[in-house]
This record gives C-alpha cells, sequence and structure tokens, in this order.
C-alpha cells in the first residue's frame, strides 16, 4: 500500500471521529461515506435501513460476490481522550472503534477499484448503521442487501485494543456471543418503613433474586461452557422510611451455545417467579433473544489465516483460546451466509491502556492500513479461490 492510501486512511478515520453519530442517526457519516464511494466511480445506494449504504463494485467478468462489512455508529459517552480529533458532537463518542472499520473499509474499496482489471465477479461493500444494541443489521438484511447480486460469502473486522498492532485474533467456530436480554419487575406492596409486615418489600425479594440468579452460572453451568449473566441496572424504592413496591432489574445474558441460551432463558424466568413469590412478590419476566452468536465458516477462518500469513507472517495471527464474551450484529448476515469475523490488533506494543466503550479508549492508527490490506487481498483471494472450484 502506498504511503498516500495509508495517509488517506487515517485521515478519514481522524475526520469521522471528530463527528460520530449514535444509532440510526448517521447521517453525516452516511453521507461521507457515500461520497467517497462514489467518487471512486462505484455504484452506491444509500437511505438503506434508514443511514445505511451500499455500494457495488463490479468487475464485468462472471465470479462469486463477496461483501465487505463495516458498521457506522458511535456511543453516547463524552469523549475524555484529549486528541486534538477528539469529538465535536457533545456526549457522542467513537468508543468501539466503528469510525476505523469504515476507513478500513473504504481504504480497500479504492485498493479493490484500482485493481479491478485482476478482479473477477463483485464486491459489496456493506455499512450498516446500529450496531451497537439495535441490531442495524438485521434491517440491512431486511431491506435486501445481501440480495441482487445475492452475495456468497461476507469478511469483517473489529478494532481490538486488548491485542497488540500487528496481530489478528483468530478463532475457528464461534468467534463472539449471543447477547440476550432480561427485563425483571419486581411487584410487592408499598408501607411504613417502621411496620413491613404490613406491606411486601420488594427490595428485599429483589437483593435474594439477585444473589439467587448467580446460581444459575456458579452451580448449574458446566464449567466448560462459556455464560454470563450480568445484572448491569437495579432500580427501586423512593424515601428511606417507605418499603418500595416496585424494583425493576435489567441485565444482559452471554452464551455461545444456543441449548445454554434456551436453558438460561427458561431457568432465570422460572427463578424470578419462584424467589419472588417465596418472599410474597410477584416478578414479571421479559426475556428477549437479541444478536445470535458470531460464527465464523470454517473455509474462510482457513483463507483468511492463509491470507494473514502471506502477507505478514504466521505470528501475526493470534488464535484465540476461547470465544469472546462480547457480541457482533456481524453474526446475522454470517447466520445467512458463510462468513468470517477477525480482530485486529489496535493497542500499540502491547495492549491498549483503555478498553473498547472506555471514554478514554484510543486505537493504534498503525492497524488501520494493516486492516485495510488484508481485506483487499481477502476480497481477492476469495474470488480467485472461487473461480477455480
Ligand atoms: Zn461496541
Ligand atoms: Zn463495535
Amino acid at each position: 500500500m502506498s504511503d498516500s492510501l495509508e495517509e488517506e486512511i487515517v485521515s478519514i478515520r481522524r475526520h469521522l471521529h471528530q463527528y460520530p453519530e449514535l444509532g440510526f442517526n448517521e447521517h453525516l457519516t452516511s453521507l461521507y461515506v457515500a461520497d467517497y464511494l462514489r467518487k471512486l466511480g462505484l455504484h452506491v445506494r444509500s437511505g438503506i435501513a434508514g443511514t445505511g449504504v451500499v455500494a457495488l463494485l463490479d468487475s464485468g467478468r462472471p465470479g462469486p460476490c463477496i461483501a465487505v462489512r463495516a458498521d457506522m455508529d458511535a456511543l453516547p459517552l463524552q469523549e475524555l481522550t484529549g486528541l486534538p480529533y477528539a469529538s465535536l458532537h457533545e456526549g457522542v463518542m467513537h468508543a468501539c472503534g466503528h469510525d476505523g472499520h469504515m476507513a478500513m473499509v473504504l481504504g480497500a474499496a479504492r485498493m479493490l477499484t484500482e485493481a479491478k482489471a485482476q478482479l473477477s465477479g463483485s464486491v459489496k461493500f456493506i455499512f450498516q448503521p446500529a450496531e451497537e444494541m439495535l441490531g442495524g443489521a438485521r434491517h440491512m438484511i431486511d431491506a435486501g442487501v445481501l440480495e441482487s447480486p445475492r452475495v456468497d460469502g461476507i469478511v469483517g473486522l473489529h478494532l481490538w485494543p486488548d491485542l497488540p498492532t500487528g496481530v489478528f485474533g483468530a478463532k475457528s467456530g464461534t468467534v463472539m456471543a449471543s447477547m440476550d436480554h432480561v427485563d425483571i419487575t419486581v411487584q410487592g406492596r408499598a408501607g411504613h418503613g417502621a411496620a413491613p409486615h404490613q406491606g411486601v418489600d420488594a427490595i428485599i425479594a429483589a437483593a435474594q433474586l439477585l444473589t439467587a440468579l448467580q446460581v444459575l452460572v456458579s452451580r448449574e453451568s458446566d464449567p466448560s461452557e462459556p455464560v454470563v449473566l450480568s445484572m448491569g441496572s437495579i432500580h427501586g424504592g423512593s424515601l428511606p422510611n417507605i418499603i418500595a413496591d416496585t424494583v425493576e432489574m435489567h441485565g444482559t445474558v452471554r452464551a455461545i451455545d444456543q441449548g445454554t441460551r434456551e436453558r438460561m432463558k427458561r431457568r432465570v424466568t422460572g427463578l424470578a417467579e419462584m424467589v419472588s413469590s417465596g418472599m410474597n412478590a410477584k416478578a414479571e419476566v421479559k426475556y428477549e433473544f437479541g444478536y445470535p452468536p458470531t460464527v465464523n465458516d470454517a473455509h474462510l477462518i482457513d483463507l483468511a489465516e492463509e491470507t494473514l500469513s502471506s502477507l505478514y507472517g504466521k505470528t501475526a495471527i493470534q488464535h484465540l483460546p476461547h470465544s469472546q464474551m462480547t457480541s457482533e450484529d456481524m453474526a446475522y448476515y454470517m447466520e445467512q451466509i458463510p462468513g468470517v469475523f477477525l480482530l485486529v490488533g489496535a493497542g500499540g506494543k502491547e495492549r491498549g491502556e483503555y478498553p473498547l466503550h472506555h471514554p478514554q479508549m484510543t486505537i493504534d492508527e498503525k492497524a488501520l492500513g494493516l486492516g485495510a490490506v488484508f481485506l483487499a487481498n481477502f476480497v481477492s483471494n476469495y474470488q480467485e479461490r472461487k473461480q477455480n472450484c
């Protein structure tokens, strides 16, 4: 890759970093991305699923269609990095590296467009809204982005400050967990704090339940089977001398196995109802399955590793010892078609000081060029491989 393209990718990322936008509101981002892709001469459609953008690079020769995906949304955080190109949007920050994802895919789009004469088939560049919690990928699929032309395979990257720059995290099988949502309302009965026997204390019932829920992971789950239950929010009561009648709890459950997901749903619901009724309270449980696990296709992870070792040497691949318990809506595409999702080390020499979603999170921008070159080479290797089979 030329130095000028590497600089361009960094400057794209810095621009997008300054103007972060929340899920389904990526209006400026979407305009910027679509404009860049149009200038490359690609066929661009925007306004998909709200703010999504899709560009097609058609080589004019028969062959498969592969998609390269980036996410565009930022997080509701006040940036505290102090960088000269820090967010100019109050309370919004690209703290998950999606600015870098877009920059890498735009860089790859430019490299592939310039190498169009050597390509066969087509390449679809998908820029989706709302990866964080809102499942923008689902909306893009419903809007038909995997059709006309039908996409045969998909590749995506996530910048990863926990890995050093120059290293790519790869995992065969499940690379990321599912993400399910649990909302519990514990209903008691209000009363005077001095006469607890006349009411039903929803706070005490919720406290028992919160403790009991831990058993589902620590005692009921196979220790070799990853599962996480985190209740991240609990609210109830108003004054010190009033027995609280309602407590609301909200949490997330992560797993890598469908059976585990179903068991957790059954047991969280059952335990909430039983523990609450044991305390004379009632529980109402809303339990929703969110993002599925992200599962890498066996052939595509092999091809990704071959591509990486030919570009950067075998030491550039770090085989992840286990699935990450974070989740990705990339999983929705990969439920429909074979796909591969890799982590791109961006932590500098060892690992970054701050994790993703932290207001001081930064990425080592040297990772961007490495990611873009990988994407462009992976796409051409994929086309070549498919042509010959
Ligand atoms: Zn994120
Ligand atoms: Zn992310």
